[in-house]
């Protein structure tokens, strides 16, 4: 018994010259072929879709982990300059190169995903949203407005 890398597998017999184009299976003529053709076949392997949902959950997490400028205010990126945290980090010459890097690059989010991977990135890019975040919230809640109109009736 040979372990039938090359044997047709419909007569399990000849050697095997095609392959379904549906499934792969092996086979080694048009009668043979056709006798597989009476049994509906299955597709073997469908590889493409794993990878489409990694591509898509990948660029997901990486807008929740770093907003672009675009996304927050200005007034709020005035306010990054008071943060003592931050302006301690931007002592660090690393840091600045690493977003001189991100700031300059034609692809912002490949750069993005490079300078994350820096410690001193990191910290960065958590003190800055520590300083963005709350005051995002704020902008979209509305002020609460204690008192209360009725219509008279
Ligand atoms: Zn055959
Ligand atoms: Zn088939």
């Amino acid at each position: 018994m040979s372990s039938g890398g090359r044997q047709c597998e419909v007569c399990r017999g000849a050697a095997a010259k095609y392959k379904c184009p549906t499934c792969r299976l092996k086979y080694c003529s048009v009668r043979c072929y056709k006798s597989h053709q009476s049994q509906p076949c299955q597709a073997a392997e469908v590889p493409c879709r794993p990878a489409v949902e990694d591509a898509e959950s990948c660029v997901s997490q990486q807008q929740i982990l770093f907003p672009t400028d675009d996304t927050v205010a200005p007034h709020t990126l005035e306010k990054l300059k008071d943060c003592d945290k931050l302006k301690d980090l931007l002592g660090n010459p690393h840091l600045r190169q690493l977003l001189r890097e991100v700031d300059g690059a034609a692809n912002a989010q490949a750069a993005m995903r490079r300078a994350m991977l820096e410690p001193i990135f990191t910290e960065f890019a958590d003190a800055a949203l520590g300083v963005v975040e709350p005051d995002l919230e704020a902008a979209n809640a509305p002020a609460p407005r204690p008192s209360k109109k009725q219509h008279s009736s």
